[in-house]
């Protein structure tokens, strides 16, 4: 894995912002999962596995990257999609240029269809590896914790200390990653997950769960728990839900630094990130953004802006 940019960009509530370009990881449009699946992949590679089942919504990025990955090696990739979050997406045209294989289920039925179809490809002598959704557990943890280094290094480099790292948390793994980073480094910057989607008291337990499960007993709990915050004020009402607020924040993004945010993840986390300094009175602060890519969803808003929708 090369390291990814890290660009100083300007302020941002009076703080000096930084943004870490994991989108920029060459591979499909990149992304925080395309991260993950770079190791999810050694592990498939180092075996014998002959075909993939991972599960994810329509517009998923992390299927998007898992189908890319198992095309390029000319193995099979089962997705099961929940029927509620199933509409056109880019994402989901490219799932399909890749020929995987889509299982659109109820949401209730998406646990048993997971298992029938590993027991499936099994009966016909394949050997699938399951890759949970959004690369959540230990190996996506891993990929954020080996992202903190590369953030570690720049912050050597440069004389840079890095007070606050903000990013867009949904299944908490890549905020569980750097949080594990960061406690390994014993650095003291705050790691402040946007929720997307989850709301607390869930939201912050599934992050510290993934931070225990990685770390074992290296740290105490009580340093576990300071360590996370999971900010649910800035959901709107619920996944992929937008408002003229995030918009407007990606339209300004876009237009001073030319860099894309979507509605659903980056966007979101870039607006909840602006408000939280501004109601905390947080200045004079280095302030580190992490992109976590879904460039693919930018062009969905736009062409849904552009149809007047
Ligand atoms: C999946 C995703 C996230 C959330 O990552 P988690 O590790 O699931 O918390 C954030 N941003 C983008 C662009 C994503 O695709």
């Amino acid at each position: 894995m090369r390291t990814t940019p890290l660009q100083k960009l300007g302020t941002i509530e009076g703080n000096q912002l930084y943004i870490k370009r994991e989108d920029l990881i060459p591979f499909c449009f990149g992304g925080n999962k395309a991260r993950k699946a770079e190791l999810f992949f050694q592990i498939i590679d180092a075996g014998s596995y002959d075909c993939v089942v991972t599960y994810g919504s329509s517009s998923s990025n992390h299927c998007r990257v898992i189908a890319n990955m198992c095309a390029s090696r000319g193995i099979s990739c089962h997705v099961i999609a929940p029927a509620e979050a199933f509409g056109v997406s880019y994402n989901q045209q490219m799932m399909k240029l890749y020929n995987a294989e889509i299982s659109v289920v109820h949401v209730s039925e998406v646990h048993d269809q997971i298992e029938n179809t590993i027991a499936a490809l099994k009966r016909q002598g394949k050997t699938p590896y399951f890759i949970p959704g959004g690369g959540h557990g230990i190996t996506g943890t891993q990929a954020y914790v080996n992202c903190y280094d590369e953030i570690a290094d720049y912050g050597k480099t440069n004389g840079t200390t890095f007070d606050l790292i903000f990013l867009a948390s949904g299944t908490g793994t890549t905020q569980a990653g750097l949080i594990c980073g960061k406690l390994l480094h014993h650095a003291s910057c705050d790691i402040i997950g946007i929720s997307i989607a989850r709301k607390n008291p869930r939201g912050r337990d599934i992050v510290l769960e993934s931070v225990r499960e990685y770390m074992g007993n290296q740290v105490s709990l009580s340093s576990i728990q300071d360590s996370t915050v999971f900010v649910d004020e800035y959901v709107t009402n619920g996944y992929g839900q937008t408002d003229s607020a995030i918009q407007e924040t990606i339209l300004k993004v876009l237009l001073t630094y030319g860099i894309p945010l979507d509605e659903t993840y980056t966007g979101k986390a870039f607006h909840g990130m602006t408000e939280y300094l501004k109601n905390n009175q947080i200045r004079g602060k280095n302030v580190l953004f992490i992109h976590t890519g879904g460039t693919p969803l930018f062009f969905d808003a736009l062409r849904k802006w552009d149809d007047g929708k």
